[in-house]
């Protein structure tokens, strides 16, 4: 590694995750999922957890290549037979309040050629069998956090004409720049950042808007608001009241659509990295909430499986406002890794829709969320529609529109 200080960077990066993005208290349980080819990291990270006071930090390995075995050799029953144990062990961590810390480092093609089906019909078996995990960390009652880190293949995809070593050095600078690692003290630039989000949201909490009207060249969509939405800045507070960031970089704030209220045509602005695929190029039209039809330019047959994984995954669970001056933005390059990519843009999921998007969402059940309007599903995924030319109105319960993004920034 060529970045200078780059053992003490990673080691001021690690206390940074552990800190201000899970926040662990005196007599935490932290499960950490991480690859091993961030092994460095990963041992950065659990020191500094127990440094915190946590009593247990449990890390779950993960490796492309072998995930990649796995799906091609490993017969379909195999792969969508999850085990009881698995789901015992994550109803366990459940139970102990476990924060859960997830850094992504992946090849975002680590999947590519591999068949669609099989890793279709393993995320859908893998969504319900971990069903109350999901719910645990969508209703924020325990902290979370997704992070990065510099993965060989990823930093290729990024940069291919660049040696390794270049490669290498240019990732890790650009994540370490978009979670404000050079200042001095990036808790005290976090803690600022949680403030200045939080007035956002609480400035759009106050409008109640019924409705979102996003126009682009190639969109013009209307996205509904349920009654009692809530928008979101950076850090948000679990079940026993502690602040914690759900992702490391953010620069979004966010709520619940109404799943039965989306209509129009929407296009996508940069390509999405899902299940080891690009996709790219998406245009979506959708009616009274559902998308109706969809095309993407490459990874078509992956999209249309996402979207045909259960009822929610064909309609909306997250929007997501993020000005196209951010700093992820003013970089010019294309990610292919959601974390990175969604904080350059305003965004959508295709999914379940965030419990605590809603007053009083985090004590509701399964079927009053869907009442209210939101989306229930096993998936997630955001994808980009931003840019310089979009505008965004909200409208008011008398009709009235208030311009909210002019030219791809707040108005
Ligand atoms: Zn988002
Ligand atoms: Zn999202």
């Amino acid at each position: 590694m060529v970045l200078e200080n780059f053992d003490a960077l990673l080691q001021k990066y690690a206390h940074l995750l552990v800190k201000s993005g899970i926040n662990v208290q005196k007599g935490h349980t932290v499960v950490l999922s991480v690859d091993v080819e961030q092994a460095q990291l990963a041992r950065l990270l659990v020191k500094e957890a127990y440094k915190l006071g946590a009593k247990e930090v449990i890390v779950k390995w993960t490796d492309d290549e072998v995930s990649r075995e796995t799906f091609i050799h490993a017969p379909q029953d195999i792969l969508t037979d999850i085990p009881q144990y698995k789901v015992d062990e994550s109803l366990a961590h459940i139970e102990k309040g476990a924060s859960r810390l997830s850094v992504r480092s992946a090849d975002p093609d680590s999947l590519k050629g591999v068949d669609s089906n099989k890793v279709a019909a393993y995320q859908s078996a893998v969504g319900k069998a971990l069903h109350e995990q999901r719910k645990a960390t969508q209703s924020n009652k325990v902290s979370w956090l997704v992070a990065a880190a510099a993965g060989k293949k990823w930093a290729a995809k990024i940069w291919p004409d660049l040696t390794e070593e270049e490669q290498m050095e240019a990732l890790w600078t650009q994540i370490f720049c978009a979670v404000h690692l050079f200042d001095e003290d990036p808790v005290e630039t976090w803690k600022k950042k949680d403030g200045l989000l939080n007035t956002k949201a609480e400035e759009l909490n106050k409008e109640q808007f019924v409705a979102l009207h996003y126009s682009a060249p190639g969109t013009d969509l209307t996205v509904g608001l349920p009654e009692g939405h809530l928008w979101e800045g950076a850090g948000s507070l679990n079940a026993r009241g502690e602040r914690f960031m759900a992702n490391m970089p953010t620069e979004e704030v966010f709520t619940a659509p109404d799943a039965n209220r989306v209509d129009g045509t929407v296009v996508s602005t940069k390509p999405l990295s899902y299940a080891g695929v690009t996709i790219s190029g998406m245009e979506f039209t959708f009616k009274d909430g559902k998308v109706v039809s969809v095309t993407a330019e490459e990874g078509e047959d992956v999209l249309k499986k996402l979207i045909e994984t259960d009822e929610g995954a064909a309609r909306l669970g997250e929007a997501a406002l993020v000005p196209n001056e951010s700093p992820i933005s003013m970089s010019g390059i294309t990610f292919y890794n959601t974390l990175f990519d969604e904080n350059a843009s305003n965004h959508l999921a295709l999914g379940s829709a965030y419990a605590f998007n809603l007053q009083g969402g985090t004590e509701m059940s399964e079927d009053e969320l869907k009442e209210a309007g939101l989306n229930r599903s096993n998936v997630h995924v955001d994808f980009m529609i931003g840019s310089a030319e979009m505008d965004i109105d909200g409208i008011r319960k008398d009709g009235t529109r208030v311009p909210v993004f002019r030219k791809g920034t707040w108005a």
